[in-house]
């Protein structure tokens, strides 16, 4: 099995020595003890860095023949560099894990071997997070939760730590979305999965290039690219408030016939005021559903992918 290490790189030249360093390492006792090929490799995806990271990956590339490196033209974010790097690599596998090492790479060995067990994905899910900000901890996990609410299939506590196998990423080439999220489209795959479970490690060296803003957008671009729930709330929001509204008719009709203490004009002023609000939203919601319907047809996701052909033929290959 041939093996390709993709690693996304943005501003990292404090942390990128150790990094090829012990992925190196990982690719050497992996090479050695024959559960991948000689020819696997480990490509740094450099993200358009404003510091030496390029000047240090063109270094490792003349000096040791497994590294390869790719220049982005500017930075274009996280998840484009990722696909940068797996669409550019060959082989029957592709592992993306991040530069910083706050990703346990000796998992790395686990997920080759449910790869040759037969998974086509395989997810590296964190287990503890203790090294994180109680901050980082509690939005990252409250915001995993919060796309399970809107029907977005996430794994857990899943990053950008995974191995794909070759068909895998020929799947993933036929999505042709601008707004990217990964966690959301891997499991759309399908394909038979594992997980592989570790452990958090503190950021080895440099600082989160995740900024509070550039998390929010990231967290903000993850639901309204897989849902269109929060489109389905404007309809519930006035269908409530025409309801209520309805009923405040009902108790200043009620005030007017039977009671002393009407003021006049109030009725008049005020229930038209929250009809109008209730209907207009309902007709937002209405207008909302036609919208998400467009927003799904102008991803053209494919449909599916098939994973396998009885009894095996060549024409094997993926689908749409
Ligand atoms: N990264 C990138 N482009 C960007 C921002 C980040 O390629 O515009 C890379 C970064 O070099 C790192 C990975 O994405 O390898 C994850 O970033 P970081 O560790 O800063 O995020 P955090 O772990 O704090 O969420
Ligand atoms: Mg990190």
């Amino acid at each position: 099995m041939r093996l390709s290490i993709v690693v996304p790189c943005y501003n990292e030249q404090d942390v990128l020595p150790h990094t090829m360093e012990r992925l190196s390492a990982v690719l050497l006792g992996l090479t050695q003890s024959g559960k991948i090929s000689g020819d696997s490799r480990i490509i740094f995806v450099d993200d358009g860095s404003k510091d030496g990271t390029w000047g240090l990956i063109e270094g490792f590339a003349a000096s040791h023949p497994p590294i390869y490196g790719i220049k982005l033209s500017r930075n274009r974010g996280h998840q484009n560099a990722l696909l940068a790097g797996v669409f550019s690599a060959d082989g029957d596998a592709v592992v993306t894990v991040d530069a910083d090492l706050q990703d346990d790479v000796t998992a790395i060995e686990k997920m080759v071997e449910a790869h040759a067990a037969g998974a086509e994905i395989v997810y590296g899910v964190r287990l503890c997070r203790k090294a994180d900000t109680l901050f980082k901890r509690l939005s990252a996990e409250g915001y995993y939760r919060l796309l399970g609410l809107m029907n977005v299939e996430v794994v857990f506590n899943h990053a950008d730590y995974r191995l794909l196998g070759r068909r895998a990423v020929e799947a993933l080439k036929q999505f042709n979305e601008t707004n990217l999220f990964l966690r959301g489209i891997i499991p759309l795959l399908g394909f038979p999965s594992a997980i592989v479970y570790y452990d958090r490690a503190e950021r080895l060296a440099g600082k989160s290039k995740y900024s509070l803003r550039r998390m929010l957008s990231f967290a903000w671009e993850g639901l309204t690219s897989f849902s269109a729930a929060p489109l389905r709330m404007i309809t519930g929001l006035g269908v409530l408030i025409s309801f209520g509204s309805f009923v405040v008719t009902l108790w200043a009709i009620w005030v007017r016939l039977f009671s002393t203490s009407a003021v006049p004009g109030w009725a008049s002023t005020v229930v038209p005021i929250y009809l109008l609000g209730g209907v207009q939203l309902l007709c937002i919601g209405i207008i909302g559903e036609y919208l998400a319907k467009i927003y799904a047809e102008t991803k053209h996701r494919p449909r599916f992918f098939i994973e396998k052909i009885v009894p095996l033929s060549a024409a094997s290959e993926d689908s749409p």
